[in-house]
């Protein structure tokens, strides 16, 4: 009888050796791979056949759709196939998969990777069917979803039963971004200066790893994969299927805001904006911005205005009196100021669901941004090349101190504990700006970065990733780095999960952090 173990061994060493006669060729391994059609097909057909979910091929019913990205810059990127898992077992076989076939692969449960690392020309193995929300034990105040949930999958199943509604697991403010991608990454939302992260009320998770063994992590079990799951970015050790969370009781009421000003001032009312936000650091959050009115090329000032949607833990009174050296230097022209129960607020603060093509980078800034820095921010907004869109998102701050800032560095895997804000960037595109209008906002979006590298830490944020980013390592793991490697070497040696920015097996980093 022959040995499974053995035709499974041959068969990825024979697509070894042909992986590494592709890249002598100059091919990319996926090229190679695609090109012997008989063996291809046959393979995938047996994949196909063993999953509960579905295995779907370029050209069949769904495909389209199952591949498509949030980011549209990556959509021309088609995989060979789609797994799309129903459950934890078709996770293994896919993992097995891969590694037999020697088959490049990527995960995704959301889709909403800014750079890409959920599109692959190889296997997609998704998860996003697997979104059940599976468990709520009140008891012992813990919530466990399934590695396809949605924050909108995980707010709903608590919101519409009577006895859950008072509860809520820290999240974004995308409906659709994933639970997996958003609190493998850190997760900030607008409890994050409240009750902290997603990744700090993550209390376990299940995973499927590089050697197709499924684990159970948690503070005492494979302490230090779970120190690096929560902040190491998604995709990294393996395929998370469940995650629990803690739960959080909320107030029955909260007051929301979203207040536009005229287009003058944005200097001082950035300032008071972030002046609010730290003497209140944990009652309040606030994603501020400056923003053009219109798209084109070379706004001036006279068309920036400031604009700050937050949520507050309190009534509507005590927010107007924090809200009182805002209105000192001037009145807003658009005031949407309402007191209303938790998870309406929620739905207010819902971001919709952008679709297009963009770039983003993001910084972190320790205090604040000074009144030269978003003097510099200002003119380089004023110095946007143009293009079809308006650009909503040239800069903004996120608050993510507070809360946040309770957890040491070193503590988890997510190291931006000494800053209070994320300092977001952004250029979009559509499809009617031809390549050398989209080159011309990329190389300004470059320039103002790295000008505006002077006011802030030298860190980025994984879950707003860049693949412009130089020593994104460091960036994004700062002191945690060296340790996140350790972990690496010993979770997945033979590094089969890898795409342009997984977590290197080696760093030269200093660390760990204290
Ligand atoms: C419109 C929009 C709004 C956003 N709002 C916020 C916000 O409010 N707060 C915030 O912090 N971030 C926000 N983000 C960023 C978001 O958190 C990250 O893009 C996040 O990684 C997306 O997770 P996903 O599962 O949707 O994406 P995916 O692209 O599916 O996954 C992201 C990464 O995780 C990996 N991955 C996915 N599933 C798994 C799994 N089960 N196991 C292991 N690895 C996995 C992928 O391979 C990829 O590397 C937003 C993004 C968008 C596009």
């Amino acid at each position: 009888m022959s040995d499974p173990s053995s035709v499974s061994r041959r068969r990825f060493l024979q697509t070894g050796a042909l992986v590494t006669t592709a890249a002598a060729a100059g091919l990319t391994p996926i090229a190679a791979l695609a090109a012997p059609a008989v063996r291809r097909p046959r393979s995938l057909k047996a994949l196909g056949h063993d999953l509960n979910g579905r295995l779907i091929l370029p050209g069949e019913q769904g495909f389209a759709m199952a591949a498509w990205p949030n980011n549209a810059r990556w959509a021309e990127k088609q995989p060979l196939a789609i797994a799309m898992c129903r459950d934890d077992e078709d996770v293994k076989r896919c993992i097995a998969w891969v590694r037999q076939e020697g088959v490049p692969f990527l995960i995704r449960s959301g889709g909403h990777n800014y750079a890409g690392f959920s599109t692959t020309d190889g296997l997609l193995i998704d998860v996003k069917a697997m979104n059940r929300v599976e468990m709520v034990d009140l008891k012992n105040g813990r919530v466990t979803v399934k590695g396809g949930a949605s924050n909108q999958d995980v707010a709903t199943a608590l919101r519409l039963k009577r006895d859950t509604a008072h509860y809520a697991v820290p999240s974004g403010r995308c409906p659709t971004v994933g639970t997996s991608g958003l609190v493998l990454g850190g997760g900030w939302g607008f409890s994050a200066t409240k009750s902290g992260l997603t990744c700090d009320s993550l209390l376990a998770t299940d995973i499927v790893l590089a050697s197709g063994h499924q684990i159970t992590i948690d503070a005492n079990h494979d302490p230090e994969l779970f120190w690096a799951v929560r902040g190491g970015g998604g995709g990294n050790f393996g395929v998370h299927t469940s995650f629990t969370f803690k739960l959080h009781e909320v107030p029955d009421t909260v007051t929301t805001f979203n207040l536009v000003f005229k287009p003058e001032k944005q200097i001082e009312l950035m300032t008071a904006l972030q002046t609010l936000q730290l003497a209140n650091a944990q009652t309040i959050s606030t994603r501020s911005k400056v923003r053009p009115l219109m798209a084109g090329a070379n706004p001036g000032r006279d068309q920036l205005v400031v604009e700050t949607l937050g949520l507050y833990w309190g009534n509507e009174t005590a927010l107007r009196e924090i809200l009182a050296g805002l209105y000192a230097v001037a009145k807003p022209s658009v005031e949407d100021i309402y007191e209303m129960e938790y998870w309406r607020a929620r739905d207010y603060l819902l971001t919709d669901d952008p679709v297009g093509m963009y770039q983003i980078k993001s910084s972190y800034v320790e205090k604040t941004l000074s009144e030269k820095a978003l003097d510099r921010m200002l003119t380089w907004m004023t110095e946007w090349p143009g293009g079809s869109l308006r650009q909503d998102n040239m800069g903004i701050l996120f608050a993510i101190g507070g809360a946040v800032q309770k957890v040491s560095p070193g503590a988890t895997a997510y190291v931006h504990r000494n800053s209070n804000y994320i300092y977001e960037m952004e250029a979009s595109w559509g499809p009617i700006d031809n390549p050398s209008v989209v080159a011309k906002q990329r190389e300004w979006l470059a320039n103002y970065y790295n000008d505006m590298q002077q006011f802030v830490q030298p860190e980025s944020y994984v879950n707003f990733p860049d693949r412009d980013l130089k020593d994104w390592a460091k960036a994004y793991y700062g002191c945690n780095l060296r340790r996140l490697s350790g972990v690496k070497r010993t979770y997945d040696p033979s590094n089969l999960f890898s795409f342009a920015q997984s977590i290197p097996q080696h760093a030269d980093a200093p660390g760990p952090c204290i």
